[in-house]
């Protein structure tokens, strides 16, 4: 059963279905290594709260009023 959520996007001026980008860890990984470390809390934030993305424009959405 797939739960159909619809969130306002800003782009398409109208609710939209969204999924989220998936996180590639090793590129996140890589990027910590590259950085010593200071892209890690960047990271954090990524994994903690991914970003929504709408389905019809593929925008992010930021803001969920
Ligand atoms: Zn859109």
């Amino acid at each position: 059963m797939a739960t159909a959520q619809t969130v306002y996007c800003g782009r398409c001026r109208k609710a939209v279905h969204y999924h989220y980008d998936p996180v590639n860890h090793w590129t996140q990984l890589l990027l910590t290594v590259v950085t010593l470390g200071l892209w890690l809390p960047i990271w954090l934030c990524v994994a903690v709260s991914p970003t929504k993305l709408c389905n019809e424009c593929g925008g992010p959405i930021w803001a969920e009023m």
